[in-house]
């Protein structure tokens, strides 16, 4: 057993060993022996790291050591309130990641929000609760992903019910998104009470969200890492401190094993060493797990060897097949006053009261979540009773023959640019991401520099297969029908226009007329707004192949001991839902899986 002691710590000292000269990737057993040593290191107390530190600790003969690059999620107002998640989006707890230019989009850069603080992505994001479809993990099974299915995932869905987020079932809805959900009815979409049954997602109805008896974010770093959790004397918890990369021995035959990670607090301060007894595991969500195995030399050699770090075990799979769902922004349709919450975002008195209402009694607006209702159609190839438009030909990618291709996530205003702006006062809109489920462009992510403190290149590749850009298409002239039909056509103020006015951009597309629009015009404006929908997965996945894999099923790196990736990156394939759940899903199989009772 290792060191142990609780608290959360923002000075290495206290809990790593300081180290002169700097170390190379394959250390001596007497080195490492020197170092303060714990069962278990953590890199990255994100969603699934604290789920991680949370049920390794639950056993008091062995130490755990979690290592977070952000702070506390403690006294960070916004990160509570639901429906102001956004205004955590390009803050101090945002990595404020950026693509690469994206050639199919007029060479912009996209936006990549990634939480910056213990719980990670569940402290900044929507709070959407969602297990996804059942036939996403039935898919990762016949990916070779063994062990993965629905049928075990489910029983970690249930079990994370006990100790993970709160549930809020019964959250307010704006009368605008109650009236989209009675349109996709009207239109043949089936109305679903909960996305998170075993009958899969297909359907129309309101999200439950993350969401605590308080009305607060909960988080997993508010439900896993309770005060009674962080006070375990064999929990330590590092804040503000960077892993750097992890070390290894290398023992007969050349085998590898990872005993210990390097870490620091700034790009030239001191750097300290900390030893894992029994593992290493690999949490920094699908950027930040990349980028540290490749520091660590473990990815494609080619890549390492361009930036001259010694190569500790050539795996092609480390920051490629990257998946993300792509939407072409969130479209703006006009509404009539009094269906939206626009004045919330549009009116300081507003805003200030709705703020009061949660601190006070949890209720309001702000006590709601933002994306708040759904559609899930069923997939385009196989559903043509849906009005989605000319034929385009499209890739069948989905999950299974029930599951969707295509999302519809209704926020009750009019929102800019990821929240980064709204209309002016007396506009009112609601705002539609389209939001492409099952890609099949892919892209990757690789090391700007062999520095930690730089971030790795994201390439997103966003619509490099033009079955991606056609699927959009058609999914926005659907949406185009959806929003026409009643009872949302009433609460909308729509123009059909066949093309483009002069001086028209912030209510087209949404204006446009769905029978006449060409898709050239559509295919304009998903290459000049497409973004992220923020969800992206794969670039370390789950497989039994070295050669197209990262970790085995079982989480671990191929080829190396002590060393597993649990987070985002370990999905064999994206799933047709909000990924946030199953991320901790996994994690909780991973702590099974650890502690040999899986
Ligand atoms: C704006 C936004 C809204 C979203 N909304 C929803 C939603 O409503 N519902 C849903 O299901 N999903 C949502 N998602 C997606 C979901 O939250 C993420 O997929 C999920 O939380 C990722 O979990 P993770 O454990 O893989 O990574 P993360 O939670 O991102 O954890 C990674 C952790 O590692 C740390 N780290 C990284 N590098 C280092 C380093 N070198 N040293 C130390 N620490 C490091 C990071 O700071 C972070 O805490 C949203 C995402 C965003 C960005």
């Amino acid at each position: 057993m290792g060191h142990s002691e609780s608290k959360l710590h923002t000075d290495p000292s206290a809990y790593a060993t300081p180290f002169v000269p700097e170390l190379t990737s394959i250390v001596s057993d007497a080195t490492k022996s020197k170092w303060r040593s714990y069962d278990y290191v953590i890199v990255g107390g994100g969603t699934a790291g604290c789920v991680l530190a949370s049920r390794l600790s639950e056993d008091r003969n062995s130490t755990v050591l979690l290592l977070e690059a952000g702070e506390s999620n403690e006294g960070k107002l916004f990160s509570r309130i639901p429906l102001a998640f956004e205004r955590m989006l390009g803050s101090a707890h945002d990595w404020r990641y950026r693509t690469t230019p994206q050639e199919e989009l007029h060479e912009r850069t996209v936006e990549y929000p990634r939480g910056k603080l213990l719980g990670g992505t569940s402290s900044i994001n929507a709070m959407i609760y969602q297990q996804c479809d059942p036939e996403d993990f039935d898919a990762w099974e016949r990916q070779g992903a063994s062990g993965w299915g629905s049928s075990t995932m489910e029983k970690y869905f249930q079990k994370m019910r006990k100790d993970g987020p709160k549930i809020a079932t019964d959250l307010d809805l704006a009368p605008i998104s109650k009236a989209f959900i009675e349109a996709a009815e009207q239109l043949g979409i089936p109305r679903k009470k909960d996305f998170n049954t075993s009958a899969g997602v297909v359907g129309a109805g309101a999200f439950h969200g993350a969401v605590d008896e308080k009305h607060d974010r909960s988080s997993t770093a508010t439900s896993y890492l309770r005060p009674e959790v962080r006070q375990r004397p064999n929990l330590t918890i590092g804040v503000s401190v960077y892993t750097d990369r992890v070390l290894f021995t290398s023992g007969a035959g050349g085998s590898l094993r990872a005993v210990g990670v390097q870490v620091s607090t700034s790009r030239s301060g001191p750097k300290f060493a900390v030893g894992a007894i029994r593992e290493v595991l690999m949490c920094g969500g699908v950027f930040g797990s990349p980028q540290m195995l490749l520091l660590s030399g473990v990815g494609p050699s080619q890549h390492l060897q361009e930036l001259q770090i010694p190569v500790v075990r050539d795996l092609p799979a480390v920051g490629h097949g990257l998946l993300d769902h792509f939407c072409p922004g969130t479209i703006v349709f006009r509404a009539r006053a009094g269906w939206t919450w626009d004045d919330v975002t549009q009116s300081q008195a507003h805003a200030g009261w709705a703020l009061l209402r949660w601190l006070l009694f949890g209720t309001g607006p702000m006590s709601a979540l933002c994306g708040q209702a759904a559609v899930f159609t069923p997939n385009i190839r196989s559903f043509r009773s849906l009005p989605y438009g000319p034929e385009l030909p499209v890739k069948d990618m989905f999950s299974g023959p029930k599951a969707p291709d295509i999302e519809y996530l209704v926020f009750p205003m009019g929102i800019i640019d990821y929240g980064h702006g709204f209309p002016p006062r007396g506009n009112y809109g609601v705002s539609v991401g389209a939001i492409l489920l099952k890609p099949s462009s892919t892209g990757t992510v690789k090391l700007r520099t062999s520095s930690v403190y730089d971030a790795p290149l994201i390439d997103g590749n966003f619509l490099a297969d033009k079955s991606d850009l056609n699927a959009l298409t058609k999914a926005v002239r659907l949406l185009l029908h959806l929003v026409r039909t009643p009872p949302l056509s009433e609460a909308l103020d729509l123009r059909n226009y066949a093309t483009k006015p002069e001086n028209e951009d912030y209510y087209w597309i949404g204006d446009a007329d769905p029978d006449k629009v060409s898709d050239e015009d559509i295919e304009a404006f998903i290459r000049k707004y497409g973004q992220s929908a923020t969800h992206p997965t794969s670039s370390a996945r789950m497989g039994t192949d070295p050669e197209t894999s990262a970790v085995n099923p079982q989480l671990c790196v191929h080829g190396i001991q002590g060393l597993r990736v649990v987070d985002a990156s370990v999905f064999p394939d994206q799933l047709s839902g909000h990924p946030c759940v199953p991320v901790i899903a996994v994690a909780e199989r991973a702590a099974d899986l650890i502690k040999g009772v899986a």
